[in-house]
């Protein structure tokens, strides 16, 4: 497969069948109102298939189902052993069609098809065996009460976990949430996003595939305000895992105060800080991380590196070198493994990245790209984008844009880059690039966000938790920390004659 053509992409996507239903108790399904919606290709615009457009019916029965599950025991008291057994056998089915998850996701939001391939798809399986394996390796506690009381403190599955996620990573987003609430043995029933449903579809039927029982793994297609809402609203829902923007994340609180004091789990937006110091020898690394940390997946990463403050004595010539990056990374058609770009998600957030780009143009300095663009006449491409000497205020620098945007900040001293860094309501990541050990240190002490990458951007794995501060929101995804979201702390009390 990584040696596939542009062609080689090209037929695979041709013959690709999609699923569009939802999946409710073990099987596709329509809607209960017969609705769809169409799943657009932003690359070319093309319709893939028709998508369930679900509501609070289908939403209902989802949950009915889920909680059926979680009631008689068919996974949520499956021996952990054969749990596992289950989730490694979908480990397997997921790289057995690492081509098909990758071109779904893809074509389904124009990410290039050579990351889904080597990152997203391989990711998800990654995941999943990571859970998986804590499932029958994670141990609880026995308090230290003294003779004549046993008190165990375990850790219980909460029932009915709903996850709602984003279009940027389809594939590993539903993973993040998914892996972790199974593996704690959970019910699971996940809303993806209406840009993005197809490649959660196929993981749900794979799951099936592999064991997961009918009722345990639900993927609800639909509109945020409609299937989103009533999951969030639903007072059979113990708990909703969201991640997307701060101003939705804000919303699932509110939802849950309306209704069942379910727990909310935010992950949300960034505006993440990039600091470049003076004193880093190997500015040709930094520059290669600061032009990933911003174009990689077309800017749509929540933690992209999208705010870059540069020693002032280093700036320009810093700045020389991104746009020379910039320039070798100009969209291209997403299954051509020669595009070091692909497209974005859709029309409305082409428009919304431009606005930015536009009022930019007159607010600060545009030293590299700018434009839309289009392929074979079509598509929602953007031209990587490098303002220099953003004012801190404007809002380039302020607002998450989500697409392919830097701004350039130069700064004079180590407390004027922390400051301005912080002076943010994200705080999601953040790097700092120096060979100078104590201000590494220093810097990453005072930085506010829940990861801090040192000579490096964006750094994530499966064994560190993932999330922000301020309001990135409190959630953490990945690490067995993510576990504690989606079980409850459970005291028993034994008596017994000592
Ligand atoms: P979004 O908030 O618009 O949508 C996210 C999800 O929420 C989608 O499934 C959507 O259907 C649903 N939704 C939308 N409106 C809703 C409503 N009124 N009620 C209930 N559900 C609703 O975000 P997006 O545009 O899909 O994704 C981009 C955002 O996600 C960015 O802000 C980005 O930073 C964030 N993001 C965060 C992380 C993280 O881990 N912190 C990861 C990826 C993306
Ligand atoms: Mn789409």
């Amino acid at each position: 497969m990584l040696d596939y053509t542009h062609e080689d992409w090209k037929s695979r996507a041709a013959s690709l069948s999609f699923r569009g239903q939802a999946f409710v108790d073990g099987k596709f399904v329509d809607a209960v109102s017969g609705k769809t919606f169409d799943s657009i290709n932003p690359a070319t615009g093309a319709v893939l298939t028709q998508v369930a457009e679900c509501d609070e019916e289908d939403i209902n029965r989802a949950v009915a189902a889920g909680r059926a599950a979680f009631e008689d025991g068919r996974w949520s008291r499956m021996a952990p052993g054969d749990r596992k057994a289950v989730m490694l056998k979908l480990v397997d089915l997921i790289r057995d069609n690492l081509e098909e998850m990758a071109l779904l996701d893809s074509l389904d939001m124009g990410k290039l098809v050579t990351d889904a391939a080597t990152i997203d798809a391989p990711g998800s399986a990654h995941f999943f065996q990571w859970y998986a394996e804590t499932i029958d390796k994670v141990y609880d506690e026995v308090a230290p009460t003294g003779p004549g009381d046993l008190a165990l403190v375990k850790r219980v599955p909460l029932g009915v976990v709903g996850a709602v996620t984003p279009w940027n990573f389809p594939l590993d987003m539903a993973t993040w949430k998914a892996a972790a609430a199974l593996a704690a043995g959970n019910s699971v029933v996940l809303k993806p996003a209406e840009q993005s449903p197809l490649s959660a579809l196929r993981l749900a039927e794979l799951a099936a595939e592999a064991g997961v029982p009918d009722g345990v793994f639900n993927v609800v297609p639909g509109f945020g305000v409609v299937a989103g809402k009533a999951l969030g609203l639903h007072m059979d829902v113990d708990c909703l895992a969201f991640t997307g923007s701060t101003a939705i994340g804000k919303m699932f609180m509110q939802y849950s105060g309306q209704s069942n004091l379910k727990q909310v789990w935010p992950e949300t937006g960034g505006k993440s800080p990039n600091l470049v110091f003076a004193d880093c020898e190997d500015l040709d690394s930094a520059a290669d991380m600061a032009a990933f940390g911003i174009f990689f997946n077309q800017g749509e990463v929540c933690s992209a590196n999208s705010r870059l403050y540069v020693e002032r004595s280093v700036k320009d010539a810093f700045v020389d070198k991104l746009i020379a990056r910039a320039q070798a990374m100009q969209p291209g058609d997403p299954l051509d493994p020669a595009s070091k770009m692909g497209a974005i998600v859709d029309e409305k957030q082409t428009q919304g990245i431009m606005r930015f780009v536009e009022e930019g143009k007159k607010t600060a300095n545009l030293v590299t790209g700018g434009e839309r663009i289009t392929l074979d006449g079509k598509g929602c491409f953007v031209q990587p984008t490098i303002f220099d000497d953003v004012d801190h205020d404007n809002p380039l620098a302020r607002d998450e844009i989500f697409g392919p945007v830097l701004s350039v900040i130069p700064f004079d001293s180590e407390d004027q880059a922390v400051t301005m860094a912080n002076d943010s309501v994200y705080g999601l990541a953040a790097s700092v690039w120096t060979d100078n050990l104590s201000r590494a240190c220093r810097v990453s002490d005072k930085l506010m966000a829940g990861t801090v990458s040192v000579n490096t951007v964006d750094a994530l794995s499966a064994m560190t938790p993932f999330g922000g501060m301020k309001q990135s929101g409190f959630g953490r995804d990945l690490s067995l920390h993510s576990l504690e979201k989606y079980t409850a702390l459970k005291t028993t009390w034994i008596k017994y004659k000592a």
